[in-house]
């Protein structure tokens, strides 16, 4: 059984939660209950027709989110927060790259598994360096590493982890194992791994492309990969400049909004679907 280093050593929140639960006493706080206290203190503010960011919103009826509270997936984090080569929406041209492209990578962690998503740094010094940073992992902790299509970017630091599964949906490893450019093959990802997370088709970027869901605290969350490239791609449902198909690409969005409270896109910070939704 794998177990992450905060449930040997205590929550590393402790010292900086507020020491308002546990009837006004201080007290440790699983990360999982740090969020539900966070969660319903969100929830009362919407019910009672207050913005969470302070600003006045309509009344209406409380805030549904879309996840369960039963998950085999005890925490995620956000590894690397990547950044496009080229971005629209801060005035760069589609028609060149101004800055070397890094994907966002993601950690999801259960009892038996520990998943690295978009595996993003080609250095294995940099990628051990974020891994430890970001989640107190070792490259040797991960048991597996998922891939949400073949663009290189994705794939840049795959090799760091010759010890884990490497696994992609059927289409995306045939292309990957055909291409003969990784020292071992990669595994068909069935539709569902560990009991706890789902592969789902996203197609649009790529034909193949496929993203994960899974619910952690009771949050659906999307690990999106190039289906949403950033925030801004998202609110206005655009695929990247060389999505091979655009109007896909834009239902493909359509659906994760439909299904995701949280989404982590391609090539930035993770958001809230509906905070992004409702600025458009
Ligand atoms: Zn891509």
């Amino acid at each position: 059984m794998w177990t992450h280093p905060s449930q040997l050593s205590g929550c590393v929140l402790n010292d900086e939660c507020p020491a308002d639960t546990n009837g006004g006493q201080p007290g440790p706080l699983t990360r999982g209950e740090f969020l539900a206290c966070a969660g319903g203190a969100l929830l009362t503010q919407i019910a009672i027709g207050g913005s969470a960011l302070g600003g006045p919103s309509p009344a209406g009826p409380p805030h549904r989110w879309k996840g369960r509270g039963e998950s085999h997936v005890k925490r995620w984090d956000v590894i690397t927060i990547g950044n496009l080569s080229r971005n629209r929406y801060w005035g760069e041209s589609d028609d060149k790259a101004v800055r070397p492209a890094i994907c966002t990578c993601t950690l999801i962690t259960g009892e038996e598994f520990c998943l690295l998503v978009d595996p993003s740094l080609a250095d294995v010094v940099e990628m051990a360096t974020e891994l430890d940073r970001r989640a107190g992992v070792k490259t040797r902790d991960v048991t597996a590493v998922f891939v949400t299509h073949e663009h290189g970017d994705h794939v840049a630091g795959i090799t760091h982890f010759a010890d884990a599964r490497w696994l992609a949906a059927p289409a995306v490893a045939e292309a990957l194992n055909k291409s003969a450019k990784l020292p071992h093959r990669i595994e068909d990802a069935a539709d569902r791994l560990f009991d706890a997370i789902d592969v789902i088709a996203t197609p649009g970027h790529t034909e193949t492309h496929h993203s994960l869901r899974f619910d952690c605290d009771g949050l659906s969350v999307v690990i999106a990969g190039d289906a949403v490239a950033t925030r801004d791609f998202f609110r206005e449902r655009r695929g990247y400049f060389n999505a091979v198909d655009l109007e896909m690409s834009a239902r493909t969005i359509d659906r994760l909004s439909a299904i995701a409270d949280i989404i982590v896109p391609g090539h930035d910070n993770y958001f809230l679907v509906d905070c992004a939704a409702g600025g458009t």
